[in-house]
């Protein structure tokens, strides 16, 4: 009887999930993980829902962009010593050193970077966007190389893997079967972003989401959700 409803509020799109209970009055809630939820009493009709979610969309939106905007696990760099930047979901300090040779290593719980100008903030980024691409490149790679034989063995073509940073998604399976994933991922611990890397290879199988598709999820990562909520709380920016 519960259901999800997609609305939409000027350039968002709002998903409110509707759930039905023993209980006198509606309820409407935005929780910190950005998930809507409305209480209803078990005999409301939909287009009454509908048009009192309708009216409360402005609310729900600025609620959103409230949590939203919440202290991000990635927040806004300002690529200074002693900031912390995130490598495969451990925190690291940043360690700026003034140096005629120009280079970038983890040493202990520090992100290390050397370079002549250590106030060009701009070479700075470039040089960690850059760290950070190449060790995606390598450790994203072994991941799906770890996980790829029992998808051979099921039928699934060999994948070309790409990387990309991306904005708005983790990774993507295409018809011809590129998996790209994204290289923010490596910011993360594997325990998450393997659900990735498994995730996109299932779609070598099932391009669709489909119930196919979750119930061959299910059977390669059983605990695929416990690690998709996970990465959920580590914000794309
Ligand atoms: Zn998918």
């Amino acid at each position: 009887m519960n259901y999800e409803q997609k609305f939409k509020y000027g350039e968002s799109e709002i998903n409110v999930c509707v759930e039905f209970g023993k209980r006198k009055h509606l309820s409407l809630i935005v929780y910190p993980d950005l998930r809507v939820v409305v209480r209803v009493p078990l005999k409301s009709q939909k287009d009454k829902i509908e048009s009192i979610i309708r009216k409360k969309l402005r609310w729900i939106n600025n609620k959103i962009n409230y949590f939203n905007e919440l202290e991000p696990i990635f927040p806004p760099s300002e690529f200074i010593s002693g900031e912390t930047h995130y490598f495969l979901g451990k925190p690291y300090q940043l360690k700026i050193r003034s140096s005629e040779r120009t280079e970038i290593q983890i040493i202990d719980d520090f992100i290390e970077i050397k370079l002549s100008n250590t106030d060009d903030k701009k070479k700075i980024e470039k040089m960690l966007t850059k760290w950070y691409k190449s060790r995606a490149r390598e450790l994203l790679y072994q991941r799906t190389e770890k996980y790829l034989p029992v998808f051979l063995k099921i039928g699934a073509a060999k994948p070309e893997i790409k990387f990309r940073k991306m904005k708005s998604r983790w990774g993507s399976c295409s018809k011809r079967n590129i998996i790209t994933l994204n290289t923010e991922l490596i910011k993360a611990p594997f325990y998450c972003s393997d659900y990735v890397v498994v995730h996109e290879l299932c779609h070598l199988i099932h391009l669709s989401h489909c119930r196919k598709f979750y119930s061959l999820l299910q059977n390669k990562m059983p605990d695929w959700k416990i690690r998709k909520k996970q990465l959920e709380k580590i914000v794309l920016r």
